[in-house]
């Protein structure tokens, strides 16, 4: 995007439905990657990396032609050697592809893998809803057991949970498998023909296309012939019945609460039974922070052999929005624990003492420390201002008198104490203070 300036030239923007994550906002985005790292590891997931774009057949195949993303969201284009390529609007069918690519099938099963990536759709940008978005998900592959649907909806339940979110509603479903979900199409369209003329452009579609997306829709208009519709639930399979049967035994053992939503479908075409979902408890539509489920068609569908699998995708943006609207406080990064002063005279600096500033700054850090210095020959009181600023924990002064004593002045910021200690001493007292140096405890806060 592009603006032009009173001088008549040209100043970009980030494109539509895009943004700048920009430092400040960067530690609730650290915040989420290290809770997920943390969560990954203790459930066993390793992470996974694909190429950001991927041949467009992919997507096709695997989301399926009949729906939002295929028709209408996705960003494809022809490279110069005439790939037709798409940048990935999901996760799921790259890992998929890539399970089978490197023959996963092989190792022990059910293979964990997670992932953080961006992913990119063509949709109406909006609070909570960009045209580039970031996920974090998971995918267990090559097992059914609905033991494995409980864990993977609990991890997504203690995700969020373990972020600082509360007041969270788990909305969980089956949406049967290709045995009972046929005759239940039948029942969901036979319902749906008297309303035909009623329900938004696009139902129309779907009551030919794609059914069970009826459900999905956000149209105001559409809303109470959802409401009324038949429960896919009345309708599941027996060997469906008791796979969601035993998904509730288990995640009450787990203690997850959840609500039953019998209207609750995805809008990707591989599900099969469990699906389920994690929104704020007061959130509009595009507050959906969690949404997963099974999808135990998918890898045939990619030319592999039948295998099962479950995941979710958690949207970053959203989790920081939910964060934010919470009041969650987010760790921030802690100042530079030394900020290095030196002695300014009329004439500009004293040479010898920003020397010294210079040489200490780069000891500091070889050890680990995060230091910082003045740039500029600016007056004391200018650097002790932007110490301040800064937020740094120690400011060692160096001028004539210090020079002199092989030694430096310390302040400790906190308290405004000042006390003169020798070079070396000063520098082992930090060396002892923490391992990192950079971090003494209490200095970070934690939320
Ligand atoms: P929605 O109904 O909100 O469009 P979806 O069904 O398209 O969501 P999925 O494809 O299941 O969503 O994606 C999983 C998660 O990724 C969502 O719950 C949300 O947190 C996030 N997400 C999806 N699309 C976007 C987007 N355009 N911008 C930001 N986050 C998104
Ligand atoms: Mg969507």
């Amino acid at each position: 995007m592009t603006l032009k300036t009173s001088q008549g030239q040209t100043r970009y923007r980030a494109p539509r439905g895009t943004q700048d994550v920009l430092p400040a906002e960067q530690p609730s985005w650290q915040y989420i990657r290290e809770q997920a790292d943390a969560l990954c590891r203790e459930y066993g997931y390793q992470r996974i990396d694909t190429p950001v774009f991927e041949d467009l057949g992919l997507f096709v195949r695997s989301v399926g032609e009949a729906t939002d993303i295929v028709e209408k969201e996705m960003y494809t284009f022809e490279d110069r050697g005439g790939n037709v390529l798409a940048l990935r609007p999901e996760m799921t069918a790259p890992v998929m592809r890539a399970y089978l690519e490197h023959g996963m099938a092989s190792l022990p099963q059910p293979v964990k893998l997670y992932y953080v990536a961006n992913a990119f759709r063509y949709e109406r940008p909006q609070a909570g809803r960009l045209r580039q978005f970031t996920q974090f998900g998971i995918e267990a592959v090559g097992e059914s057991d609905p033991a494995l649907d409980a864990e993977v909806v609990e991890m997504a339940w203690r995700l969020l949970h373990r972020l600082g979110l509360r007041w969270l509603v788990l909305k969980l479903n089956s949406i049967g498998d290709p045995v009972c979900r046929p005759h239940y199409l039948e029942t969901l369209k036979a319902y749906y023909q008297p309303y035909a003329g009623a329900v938004c452009r696009d139902c129309q579609v779907r009551l030919e296309r794609n059914p069970l997306r009826l459900l999905d829709c956000k149209q105001g208009a559409c809303q109470p012939v959802i409401a009324g519709a038949p429960k896919i639930t009345d309708d599941l399979c027996p060997a469906c019945q008791e796979h969601f049967d035993l998904l509730r035994h288990y995640l009450a053992e787990l203690g997850v609460p959840y609500a039953l939503e019998p209207r609750l479908v995805r809008g990707l075409d591989y599900y099969t039974r469990t699906v389920f979902e994690i929104q704020p408890q007061e959130g509009g539509q595009q507050s959906t922070i969690v949404a997963g489920g099974r999808y135990d068609g998918l890898i045939e569908e990619l030319g592999g052999r039948p295998t099962p699998g479950i995941g979710f995708a958690a949207g970053f943006e959203r989790m920081i929005q939910a964060l934010k609207a919470a009041g969650v406080p987010v760790p921030q990064p802690p100042g530079p624990a030394v900020f290095l002063a030196y002695q300014v005279t009329e004439e500009g600096a004293l040479l010898a003492a920003k020397d010294l500033a210079i040489r200490l700054a780069a000891r500091l850090r070889q050890s680990g420390v995060q230091a910082a210095m003045p740039y500029g020959d600016r007056s004391l009181r200018a650097q002790l201002r932007l110490a301040n600023t800064l937020g740094a924990q120690y400011v060692w002064v160096i001028g004539q008198e210090e020079l002199q004593a092989g030694a430096v002045q310390v302040r400790t910021m906190a308290t405004g104490a000042v006390t003169h200690l020798p070079v070396d001493d000063a520098l082992a007292l930090l060396r002892h203070q923490s391992p990192a140096g950079a971090t003494p405890p209490g200095s970070e806060s934690t939320g």
